[in-house]
């Protein structure tokens, strides 16, 4: 196979993954051929590395040996960067967000038409085991009917960085951690959103939020909490998932957690009441050994290909995208309606 070959615009923290882990495993598909980074202590690691190092930008969009550009640089430098690539003829991977909002993306949609390159935003949480557990429980409804889930990521180092604390850069955990979150639920869901509510934190005193709630109905019923926090020293399990016939939970990224299931029983099994800090209850008692099993969690939903196989064959025109731009733009939409509103 005929491989891609592609050049890292930002050499940062992701854009050193990149080159360094993501494309190593494709290296059937891709060649890394060059490195540029507007900061020279960047483009030194990235000789460190092995790698070769362009001057300047005109350089790469100039070098007929590169096929496609991977945009790893701060948010709101992704468009321009994206749309000056395309007219050089470049195919463009693009990390998340996108875009700064869904206007930057309609711009960036006209250029995808008007020259007929493959744009593709790096939506790699898709991907994650965690959440493909969750999608084959939604999938298999081994716990009934899926009809709440809460999906958390907790840490407790504040926004990290320095642009992730700039507004003008893109910055803040909407941003940054809800396009994840919002585009693994929405890419999952298949229905319309009928309401959402969304509380932005910013208790560490920064002009973007570090941090937000947002609690989601979906048309069918489909009832979804959303929990981004940096201040959470003690974290909240990663997904908590009700069913109408039980209760998941993926505790972390590790993948620990449980699966409770009601059992068929003819008869109703009463649980035994429990002593409750100084009172007694039975509705809050674990429910009864007769009545439910403890099961582990499923392997997860099988993704056929990486997102970087998938990228290559939608270059080649030989597939569809698994990450669709219709899809982009429905997220950064909702994420405009939270920060305007
Ligand atoms: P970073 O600050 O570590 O790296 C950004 C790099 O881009 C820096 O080295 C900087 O010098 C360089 N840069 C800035 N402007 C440039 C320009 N105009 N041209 C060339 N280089 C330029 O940031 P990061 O954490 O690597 O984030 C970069 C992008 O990757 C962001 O969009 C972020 O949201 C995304 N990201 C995605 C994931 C994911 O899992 N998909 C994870 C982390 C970051």
């Amino acid at each position: 196979m005929t491989k891609l070959k592609i050049a890292v615009i930002g050499y940062g923290g992701m854009g050193s993954y990149h080159a360094n882990t993501i494309l190593a495993k494709e290296k059937d598909l891709f060649e890394v051929v060059g490195i540029y980074d507007i900061d020279s202590n960047r483009q030194a690691h990235a000789i460190q590395d092995g790698l070769p190092v362009y001057e300047n930008l005109e350089e790469v969009l100039k070098d007929s040996n590169v096929d496609a550009l991977l945009i790893a640089t701060p948010n709101d430098s992704h468009k321009e960067l994206a749309i000056r690539g395309m007219e050089a003829g470049k195919h463009i991977v693009c990390e998340k967000p996108a875009v700064m909002n869904p206007q930057e993306f309609h711009e960036i949609q006209k250029v995808i038409e008007r020259t007929g390159r493959t744009f593709m935003v790096h939506q790699n949480r898709r991907w994650d085991p965690d959440f493909l557990i969750l999608k084959e429980l939604y999938e298999n409804k081994e716990i009934g009917e899926i009809f709440q889930i809460e999906s958390r990521v907790h840490g407790a180092n504040g926004i990290p960085g320095d642009w992730r604390h700039k507004k003008e850069h893109g910055g803040g955990m909407l941003l940054d951690w809800g396009v994840h979150l919002f585009d693994q639920l929405l890419w999952m869901i298949d229905s319309p959103i009928k309401k959402i509510e969304t509380d932005l934190s910013f208790v560490l005193g920064n002009e973007v939020d570090d941090g937000f709630f947002s609690y989601i109905t979906f048309e069918n019923n489909m009832k979804v909490l959303v929990e981004v926090g940096t201040t959470n020293y003690t974290k909240l399990d990663r997904w908590y998932i009700k069913g109408t016939k039980g209760t998941a939970k993926i505790s972390d990224w590790d993948l620990t957690g449980e699966m409770v299931v009601s059992k068929e029983t003819q008869s109703v099994v009463h649980p035994t009441p429990i002593k409750a800090g100084v009172g007694l209850t039975k509705t809050m008692a674990p429910p009864s050994e007769e009545a439910t099993t403890k099961k582990k969690l499923p392997k997860g939903h099988e993704m056929n290909q990486s997102f970087y196989q998938n990228f290559y064959h939608v270059v080649k025109n030989e597939e569809e995208p698994l990450v669709k731009n219709e899809e982009v733009l429905h997220v950064l939409t909702l994420m405009d309606n939270i920060l305007t509103r």
